[in-house]
């Protein structure tokens, strides 16, 4: 959250906290102190409503899926068949992992009874009587926080049997996963849930349709539930006035790199970095933006050119990226382009979980390519193989994994080819020369 010193200066006039609005307060965790901070009113609301209504009132809210996509949370609670006979699932994905994206995390560390709320609205309103949280396994001190979060839901009769009186039952699973980036993808995920390896599953079918254990299902982001309840209690026509029209809201911003303050700042839609850099204090003293990225490692990068698109879904696509989780990155001149991609790319081909030949073999030879490069040994040639295998990756791979690893080779490619060009004639790293092992 904003550093103190800030808080009454100009530009925080943008800052709309509201998931992170008491973060800082002692034991911001409890049910008390979410309970005086509006907690559990919308889920009153909502409970007063028909649950057709609360998917249509969330669908006019115009809320988009904070996962990355920006996919319509009501439309796809709309989808769920009603009267099939099937249970239907509610699954929360908190396996954030990409790189860069660091908000679910925080925000289930601080206030993990606004992620209960939604769990409770969204399962009344597609008619769920089971909700997993499926969260990352390595981030142990928030696992035991969700714990204890949701004991003390059961203990007050927010959660069980007969839910807040409204005749709801509503049992809430806590599953810790293993550490697979993969299983951030919503059917490995799915997979993994059931006990198997985690791999994508091919869609259609989308789990609204047939998802865990085949029954239709509702995959949605931690940010995006957690954001149900503030729409419930304060209204749609108070969640449309921040944002834009096809963007509304407010939402978190992680700030991350060589930044003055990195952090979590919470503010609406479609901002631009540059005001994001005015309220956070900057880049660090003394150096410029080079570039970053708007949602991860896995969105096209941008440049200083980018300092003033809006960052909603409209803006960040115009200008030819993806918005993805407003995970910014931000590198300075000191940083090189290359080595940065590279370290990506050996994520990406480390977490390919196998199961399809081009992204497999694609972020393998592209990490080959990328080392040889930073360390001084490529050949000009290498360029256009770069982005003939990134292109036979992208739209191509089983699932968002592989065109995750093309898009920084493609950005890159295309805003520092020089700098590319340099490490090959110059044969080795000109911002490290002692990494390099140029060879005669
Ligand atoms: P997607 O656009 O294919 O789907 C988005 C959501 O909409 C899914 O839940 C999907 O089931 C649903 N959906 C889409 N079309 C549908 C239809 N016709 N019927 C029913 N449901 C439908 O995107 P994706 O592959 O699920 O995810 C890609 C995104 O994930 C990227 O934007 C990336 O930024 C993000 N991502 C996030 C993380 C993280 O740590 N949070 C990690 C990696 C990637």
């Amino acid at each position: 959250t904003l550093a103190p010193e800030l808080k009454d200066t100009g530009p925080e006039k943008l800052l709309a906290p509201v998931l992170s609005a008491f973060w800082d307060e002692d034991r911001s965790w409890t049910l008390d102190v979410y309970k005086r901070h509006e907690g559990y009113e919308g889920l009153r609301k909502a409970l007063a409503m028909s649950p057709d209504d609360v998917i249509a009132y969330v669908k006019e809210s115009g809320l988009r899926g904070r996962g990355g996509a920006g996919f319509p949370t009501g439309m796809k609670w709309q989808f769920i068949p009603q009267g099939d006979g099937k249970p239907h699932y509610l699954v929360v994905n908190a396996d954030e992992s990409e790189p860069g994206t660091c908000k679910d995390i925080p925000l289930l560390f601080a206030n993990p009874h606004s992620l209960i709320e939604g769990i409770a609205i969204a399962c009344y309103a597609i008619r769920s009587s089971h909700a997993f949280i499926y969260l990352r396994g390595e981030v142990v001190p928030v696992l035991r926080r969700l714990h204890e979060a949701v004991r003390e839901a059961y203990a007050a009769g927010l959660l069980g049997e007969n839910a807040l009186g409204s005749g709801l039952d509503l049992e809430l699973t806590v599953h810790a996963g293993a550490g697979a980036y993969i299983c951030g993808e919503e059917t490995a995920l799915l997979d993994s849930l059931e006990g198997r390896r985690g791999q994508p599953r091919l869609r259609p079918p989308f789990p609204a349709v047939a998802g865990l254990y085949a029954c239709p299902t509702v995959v949605n982001n931690v940010e995006s539930i957690a954001s149900v309840p503030t729409i419930m209690n304060r209204g749609k026509e108070w969640f449309r006035s921040m944002g834009s029209e096809k963007s509304p809201g407010f939402t978190l911003y992680s700030l991350s790199g060589h930044v003055a303050r990195p952090g979590q700042y919470e503010a609406p839609m479609g901002i631009t970095l540059r005001q994001l850099l005015d309220m956070s204090g900057g880049m660090r003293p003394g150096h410029r933006l080079k570039f970053w990225t708007p949602g991860g490692s896995s969105t096209p990068m941008f440049t200083d050119e980018h300092l003033d698109v809006p960052l909603d879904y409209e803006g960040v696509g115009a200008a030819g990226s993806m918005l993805g989780t407003k995970a910014l990155q931000c590198f300075d001149e000191t940083t090189c382009v290359v080595r940065a991609v590279t370290r990506w790319t050996e994520f990406y081909a480390h977490e390919s979980c196998g199961k399809c030949t081009p992204c497999r073999e694609g972020t393998y030879w592209l990490v080959q390519l990328m080392r040889d490069i930073e360390a001084g040994k490529g050949r000009m040639s290498d360029l256009d193989k770069l982005n003939d295998i990134a292109d036979n990756i992208n739209g191509k791979a089983f699932c968002a994994l592989g065109d995750g690893a093309a898009s920084p080779i493609f950005s890159s490619l295309k805003y520092f080819r020089e700098e590319y060009e340099q490490h090959i004639t110059g044969r080795g790293c000109p911002f490290d020369p002692a990494r390099s092992t140029a060879w005669a």
